[in-house]
């Protein structure tokens, strides 16, 4: 129900790291209503997550008796459950190839069941009763096969076979300096900072660090580095977002 991300220079972790960021953000966020939160950051080439059921509390109490490391990128989510209940392991992040790819989501993947037939066949196994998680294993496929491990590509063409509602937010440990999102019937707004972008289903995600955004328009794939940001359709045509600045009161 709420999506977080961040990536920024390592010279803004005396500032704030991306745990700092995705929790503020996950707060300002929790009046659209949730039943769990997690997170996940990348750092040394892995993939790291915590997830729990029921109030961000739950998840502040997790992450200080098991802390994550401190890290530059990361995804953070509030689930209101739709497709299994509100348990730890229905949390998202959802893990795949080989839990070095992280993936939240929000929305509804109506064509879940018939791709989770087609991944089974394929021996992938799955640890969740969600819908996300078959996306996030038909990413993880789709990356190791037909997108010659290029996040932003595989992103784009595992768009193209999700039907329903969804922003979808990945990273992945071989590819620390990026965050890829994609977005159908379903908000996402790009927040541009100084050497660091947001991501967030509303402004409140990132309000306190930037009033910056860019809004995605209908079937858009963005891809944030520290420096940039890139918007494509889900063909990998070059596209582009609608700029505005926040002006109300935080
Ligand atoms: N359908 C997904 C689930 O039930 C995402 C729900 C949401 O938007 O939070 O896990």
């Amino acid at each position: 129900c709420g999506i977080v991300g961040y990536i920024g220079q390592p010279s803004l972790l005396d500032q704030h790291s991306s745990l700092d960021v995705l929790m503020e953000g996950l707060k300002r966020l929790e009046y659209r209503g949730y039943d769990s939160a997690g997170v996940a950051v990348v750092t040394d080439g892995a993939v790291e997550h915590r997830k729990k059921a029921g109030k961000l509390a739950n998840l502040t109490a997790e992450l200080e008796s098991r802390p994550v490391p401190v890290a530059s990128v990361g995804i953070g989510h509030t689930r209101w459950a739709t497709h299994g209940g509100p348990t730890d392991l229905n949390a998202h992040p959802h893990l795949a190839d080989g839990d070095q790819l992280s993936v939240i989501h929000n929305g509804i993947i109506e064509n879940f069941a018939e791709l989770k037939k087609e991944l089974l066949a394929n021996g992938v196994a799955f640890r969740s009763e969600t819908d996300t998680e078959v996306a996030a294993a038909l990413l993880g496929h789709i990356y190791r096969h037909e997108g010659g491990q290029d996040l932003t590509k595989s992103m784009q063409l595992v768009s193209q076979r999700l039907e329903g509602a969804f922003t979808l937010l990945a990273v992945h440990a071989d590819h620390p300096d990026r965050v890829v999102a994609s977005r159908k019937n379903s908000p996402l707004v790009v927040g541009l900072g100084e050497g660091e972008n947001f991501l967030g289903s509303d402004v409140s995600g990132f309000i306190d660090f930037t009033r910056r955004a860019v809004e995605l328009e209908q079937d858009q794939v963005v891809t944030i580095t520290a420096d940039s940001v890139e918007i494509t359709d889900f063909f990998g045509n070059p596209a582009q977002g609608k700029e505005f600045t926040v002006d109300w009161d935080a």
